[in-house]
């Protein structure tokens, strides 16, 4: 790894965390916060994916407040579930996997949810992506996890060249100081929605324009 681009990332990650300062954190990074609990946080996880963050708040309060934990929520159907979480992306399957998901921490687990990536991907509904915020978010243990915004934004700082989300993973275990995985999805994630967004992004207002090479990006605000 360069030490060049390590010094970028440390400029990089200083100055996006000052420009988002005061700006709302994700959701999910919210409930993982306030309920310290691995196991709200995998199924808050669930339920945001491809899913507004209001949503995803309002759907996860809703859930919890009927049951919230493994066991109980594993004892609450399928199609209440959906009607809790509605109208959540995808709400139905989404519902399917939460129950198993319960049921399967319950069984098999003891009502703790697994801390490796190993066992949390093999949960029902489980990828790369959450398994990795899961063991960020909910256990302190660094995990980049890649979604669009951290896929696309160091391809466009031109810190990574990567085609695809787990090819970009890889780039940044090698490229990026250890002490951002976990936060670097918080701070993308917000960054990717207020500035560097998918098309057209703000540059002319943009906190680390001049760190930037703007790969591909071929129209700017
Ligand atoms: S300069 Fe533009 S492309 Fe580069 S990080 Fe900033 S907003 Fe994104």
């Amino acid at each position: 790894m360069s030490a060049g681009r390590h010094e970028r990332w440390h400029e990089i990650v200083r100055r996006l965390r000052e420009h988002l300062e005061g700006s709302h954190e994700p959701s999910v990074s919210t409930v993982a916060a306030d309920s310290q609990d691995p196991f709200r946080t995998l199924i808050s996880t669930v339920i945001s994916l491809r899913t507004k963050d209001e949503v995803t708040t309002e759907a996860s309060a809703r859930l919890f407040s009927r049951a919230a934990t493994p066991r109980d929520l594993a004892a609450v159907s399928a199609e209440e579930i959906a009607r809790l979480i509605y109208p959540a992306g995808f709400y139905n399957t989404k519902a399917r996997s939460i129950r198993e998901i319960a049921h399967t921490i319950s069984h098999q687990f003891g009502g703790s949810v697994p801390n490796t990536r190993e066992a949390l991907l093999a949960l029902p509904g489980v990828g790369r992506k959450t398994a990795n915020l899961v063991l960020g978010l909910g256990f302190g243990i660094p995990a980049i996890c890649v979604d669009t915004h951290v896929h696309r934004i160091p391809n466009r700082l031109g810190l990574v060249e990567t085609n695809t989300p787990e090819q970009t993973e890889q780039a940044l275990e090698e490229s990026l100081p250890h002490e951002y995985w976990i936060e670097i999805n918080g701070l993308l994630v917000r960054f990717g929605q207020q500035v560097c967004t998918p098309v057209s992004p703000w540059c002319g207002r943009c906190p680390v324009s001049h760190l930037c090479s703007r790969v591909g990006v071929e129209r700017s605000r």
